[in-house]
């Protein structure tokens, strides 16, 4: 098996990915970069050029290709001024530099400039490019791409993997470990904060509010059947997809911990795992620009202390079989099988949830009158 897993640039990371069960692959990018990307990556990271250059060369050594992501939704247009355009040139020349195995992209534009211009780089489509359709896989295989990992709300849609499949040549991927909502609607705003922000030449220095993590976590915890919904795989249902003929697997989460990276990433090399499915999901922590809000439980960029659900694997055994005949694109407003799974394998407190609830409604508040504005020294400190 073919596995993609993500790195917070820890060197600990590295030994023990290479001694996996399968065909270990890393990917990861510096925080802030030319292109951008389009997730949240670890925090109080500080990398150099350099350090990153020898973090490659290590992880080369143990044997372990390298992906660097390139994948922010757009480039606000910078790709189209002449002096941006060369500094992009420059940061390609300098990751090609590297030896880099592979670069994942989301703007179409980029993967005909990296092909044409850098030709030994294979080039993969990102999740965030949203590849849904058969139609839109041939269109980016024409464009150039090597592999495409595909939307994640189409991973338990067999009918179309199957057809995408027969429909192109190039590699195809499947995320497995994802926690977004099932057709989330604010994930391409959310892509779009998160690319913005970790440009260079971002005119706010990488501040945003993170509106859609909010709202996601009180969606999610309001209705728990959407961790159900939600398009993850249990590392005993990879067979499903290898007999589609998806050729590799990626686990997200380059903000999490080392241990928590290490753990998804045993579970599905080794295609099994006991115990709660939700700590080795990627689960993504509310942070609070505007922390300093006289709200309660919101401290250093926190809001309280996000609740932990128990998700029982074992209990999950047969459970994606319904999907080979349900089509839920259509099917979701009259159909309770998630609902009906949540019941019987979701344990959490219900009074932690219901606290929590209330501390990310509050914030939420704070957001949609603008009374944030109104903290005008906590304003002034993000804003400079
Ligand atoms: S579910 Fe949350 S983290 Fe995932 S895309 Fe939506 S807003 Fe972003
Ligand atoms: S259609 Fe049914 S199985 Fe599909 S997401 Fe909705 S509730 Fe779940």
């Amino acid at each position: 098996m073919k596995l993609l897993v993500p790195t917070n640039w820890d060197p600990d990371l590295i030994l023990p990915l290479s001694r996996l069960e399968a065909e270990v692959q890393i990917y990861g990018v510096l925080p802030t970069s030319m292109i951008g990307s389009g997730g949240r990556g670890a925090e109080n990271v500080h990398m150099a050029e350099n350090q990153a250059e020898e973090y490659i060369e290590r992880a080369h050594s143990a044997g372990l290709k390298f992906d660097y992501i390139l994948n922010a939704p757009s480039m606000v247009n910078m790709e189209w001024d002449e002096n941006t355009h060369r500094e992009l040139l420059e940061q390609i020349r300098w990751i090609t530099s590297m030896g880099v195995d592979s670069v994942t992209v989301s703007i179409p534009y980029l993967i005909e400039l990296i092909k044409r211009q850098f030709p030994q780089l294979d080039v993969r489509v990102s999740t965030i490019a949203h590849v849904s359709s058969v139609a839109r896989a041939k269109l980016f295989e024409s464009l150039g791409a090597d592999s495409i990992t595909l939307d994640i709300n189409v991973n338990r849609d067999f009918t179309l993997l199957k057809a995408i499949r027969s429909a192109v040549n190039c590699g195809l991927t499947v995320l497995l470990n994802n926690l977004c909502l099932y057709q989330c609607p604010y994930e391409y705003y959310h892509h779009d904060t998160l690319g913005h922000a970790s440009q260079s030449y971002n005119p706010l220095n990488g501040y945003y509010e993170d509106y859609c993590v909010l709202r996601c976590t009180l969606d999610r915890l309001w209705d728990i059947s959407q961790a159900i919904k939600c398009r993850w795989v249990r590392p005993e249902d990879i067979h499903v997809y290898e007999e589609i003929g998806i050729d590799m697997f990626k686990t997200s989460g380059r903000s999490m911990p080392t241990e928590r990276i290490l753990n998804a990433a045993t579970a599905y090399s080794s295609r099994r795992y006991q115990g709660n499915l939700y700590d080795i999901l990627n689960v993504i922590t509310p942070k609070v620009g505007f922390g300093n809000s006289d709200l309660p439980g919101v401290q250093n960029n926190v809001i309280g202390s996000l609740p932990r659900l128990y998700i029982d694997n074992q209990a999950l055994e047969g459970f994606i079989d319904f999907f080979k005949k349900q089509d839920c694109l259509s099917g979701c407003s009259h159909c309770d099988y998630c609902q009906r799974i949540a019941n019987k394998v979701i344990q959490f407190d219900r009074e932690e949830v219901d606290e929590y609830v209330a501390m990310l409604n509050a914030y939420l508040y704070n957001l949609a009158s603008s009374r944030m504005f109104k903290v005008k020294a906590g304003v002034r400190r993000h804003l400079h």
